[in-house]
C-alpha cells in the first residue's frame, strides 16, 4: 500500500467545538446537553454513586435506585465487568447475592449484545410475527406528531417524551411503558419508536433498544407487555395522574390506562397470537447452541495505528493501553449519525469522552478515514476493540480489503461459559453464565426445574 506523508492528513478535528462541527443538529435543537456529562472522569463520579444493594430493593420504583450508568456502558467509558466488580464489592463477602439484582441487570446488556452479534442487521425486522392478533402491515410506520411534541394530552406520556427529547435518559420502566403506548394504544410500528429513541438516548443502540422494543412488542417475547394505572401509580406515584387533563374528563375517553389488564388486551387487541400468515424473520434455532470462547489477548506488533470507535471511548481502551506510544484515530461517522439523526446532547456527550483521549479526530466514511490514518504513518496494523455491530464488521472487511490488518484487543469478560451457549432466551444464557458472573469456574447450567400451574411469569429485562 502506497505510504501517505502524516502531513496529507487533515487537522485533527478533537478540539473543535461540538456546535461547530455538527453546527446544522445544533442550530435544530434547543437542548445541547443530555443528563450526564461524557467521558471516563465522569463515569467513574457515576459509578462511585452506584448503590447496588438498595438497587435491588427499589430499582422499578421511578424515585429508586436506578445506577443511570447506561451511555457510559454503551459508549464503552466504563466496562460492564469493573461495574460488576464494583457492584459485588458492596456485598457483605458471605451474600453476594445483595448485589444479584444489580449484576443480573448488567446481565441483560450482555445478552443483548450477544444476541446482536449474531443476528445483525436482523435485529430491525420482527424476529417473530406479533402475538397480538393484528398483521404487522397494520401498524403505522411513522410516529404520530402528537407523541414526539409531548402533545397527547396524557400528563405521562407528555412528560416522558419532553424528558427524552430534553434528557436523554428514561427509566427502565418509563421505557417499558412509553414503549407499550407507542406500540399498542396507537398501533404503531415498534422500529419508528425504536429510532426516536436511539436519535435522543444517550446510551441508545440497536442491541438493548431494538431487542427491548421488541420484548414490548410480542415480536420477541410471548405475549405484548402492557400496563395500567394501578401499575404506573405503584411505581411512580400519583405524581402525573394529580394534574393530568384526561384524568378530569371523560370528553376524550378519560384515562387510556384506568383499565383492568383484560380489559385492556380486549380492547387492544385481536386475539392473543399472531394473526394467520404472519411469519417472523428469526429461525430460534440460530440462537439455540452459539459457539464461545474466551477470546484471546493479542501480542504486541510493529508498525501499529490505533483505531478507537464510538463504544471503547475511554482512555483504559485496551489497544491505547498496549500502544501507549502509537498514533490513534477516532472517526466520527457521519453516515451513522445522519441516518440515526443523533441528537445534539448525544453528540455532546460523544465529543466529551473523545476530548479526554489521545486520538487524532476526522471525520467522514470510518474505512476510508481509518486507511488513510494508518497508511499516513506507515502502519501494516489497525489495532481495536471488538464490537457486535454489523457496521463495525464491514469497517473491519474494508480495512483487510486495503491490505491491512485488524487487531482485536477484547474487554475483560463479563461472564465465561462452557460452549457452545444457549441465547434464544435470556433466562437460558443466564442460567450458563451466572457463576462466572460472580467470580467462579463456569459450570454446565442446572437442569431447568419442572413448571408447576401457578408458575411465575417470564422475567422482564427490567425486572419490572
Ligand atoms: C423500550 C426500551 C428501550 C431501551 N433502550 C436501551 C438502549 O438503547 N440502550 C441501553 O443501554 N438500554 C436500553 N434499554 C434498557 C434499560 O432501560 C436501560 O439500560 C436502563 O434503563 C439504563 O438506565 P440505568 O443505567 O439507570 O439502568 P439500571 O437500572 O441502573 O441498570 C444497570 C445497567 O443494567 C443494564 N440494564 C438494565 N436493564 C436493562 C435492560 N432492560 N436491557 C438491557 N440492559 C439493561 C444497563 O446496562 C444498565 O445501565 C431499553 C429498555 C426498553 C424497555
Amino acid at each position: 500500500m502506497p505510504k501517505l506523508s502524516a502531513a496529507a492528513l487533515p487537522p485533527s478535528l478533537r478540539d473543535v467545538p461540538v456546535a461547530e462541527l455538527f453546527a446544522e443538529v445544533f442550530a435544530q435543537s434547543l437542548h445541547h446537553r443530555g443528563f450526564a456529562p461524557g467521558g471516563r472522569a465522569a463515569a467513574q463520579g457515576a459509578l462511585a454513586q452506584l448503590d447496588a444493594v438498595a438497587y435491588g430493593r427499589d430499582r422499578s420504583h421511578l424515585g429508586g435506585h436506578a445506577s443511570r450508568l447506561s451511555p457510559y456502558l454503551h459508549h464503552g467509558a466504563l466496562t460492564l465487568s469493573e461495574v460488576r466488580d464494583a457492584a459485588l464489592a458492596q456485598a457483605p463477602q458471605s451474600a453476594p447475592s445483595r448485589v444479584w439484582k444489580y449484576v443480573n441487570e448488567l446481565s441483560w446488556h450482555d445478552y443483548f449484545n450477544r444476541v446482536y452479534a449474531e443476528i445483525g442487521e436482523l435485529v430491525w425486522r420482527d424476529l417473530q410475527p406479533y402475538q397480538t392478533g393484528h398483521p404487522a402491515d397494520t401498524y403505522a410506520r411513522t410516529l404520530p406528531a402528537d407523541i414526539v411534541a409531548a402533545e397527547t394530552g396524557a400528563a405521562c406520556i407528555d412528560a416522558w417524551s419532553r424528558e427524552l427529547r430534553e434528557s436523554g435518559y428514561l427509566h427502565n420502566h418509563v421505557r417499558m411503558w412509553l414503549a407499550s403506548y407507542v406500540v399498542h394504544h396507537r398501533r404503531v410500528w415498534w422500529q419508528a419508536g425504536a429510532g426516536w429513541f436511539i436519535t435522543h438516548l444517550l446510551d441508545g443502540d440497536p442491541a438493548n433498544n431494538n431487542l427491548n422494543w421488541q420484548w414490548v412488542a410480542s415480536t420477541w417475547r410471548a405475549y405484548p407487555y402492557l400496563w395500567n394505572r394501578g401499575n404506573l401509580v405503584r411505581y411512580a406515584g400519583e405524581r402525573y395522574c394529580a394534574g393530568c387533563p384526561l384524568a378530569q374528563t371523560t370528553a376524550q375517553g378519560g384515562c387510556p390506562f384506568e383499565a383492568t389488564y383484560a380489559e385492556l388486551s380486549r380492547r387492544l387487541f385481536a386475539g392473543k397470537a399472531a394473526a394467520p400468515g404472519e411469519t417472523g424473520a428469526l429461525d430460534p434455532a440460530r440462537l439455540q447452541a452459539v459457539p464461545w470462547e474466551s477470546p484471546p489477548t493479542p501480542e504486541p506488533l510493529p508498525n501499529v495505528v490505533v483505531w478507537v470507535h464510538g463504544e471503547r471511548l475511554s482512555p483504559t481502551h485496551e489497544a491505547l493501553v498496549s500502544y501507549p506510544d502509537q498514533p490513534a484515530v477516532f472517526v466520527w461517522d457521519d453516515e451513522l449519525l445522519r441516518e440515526w439523526e443523533v441528537s445534539a446532547k448525544r453528540l455532546s456527550f460523544i465529543h466529551e469522552c473523545v476530548q479526554e483521549l489521545p486520538v487524532h479526530v476526522l471525520r467522514g466514511d470510518v474505512a476510508a478515514e481509518v486507511g488513510r490514518f494508518a497508511r499516513a504513518h506507515g502502519a501494516v496494523t489497525v489495532a481495536t476493540t471488538p464490537s457486535p455491530s454489523p457496521r463495525f464488521a464491514a469497517t473491519v472487511t474494508a480495512l483487510q480489503a486495503a491490505g491491512l490488518e485488524v487487531q482485536l484487543w477484547p474487554q475483560p469478560v463479563f461472564g465465561a461459559s462452557l460452549t457452545p451457549l444457549d441465547l434464544r432466551v435470556h433466562a437460558d444464557y443466564w442460567r450458563q453464565i451466572s457463576a462466572s458472573a460472580f467470580g467462579k469456574a463456569p459450570a454446565p447450567p442446572k437442569p431447568r426445574r419442572p413448571r408447576t400451574k401457578k408458575a411465575a411469569p417470564p422475567k422482564s429485562p427490567g425486572g419490572a
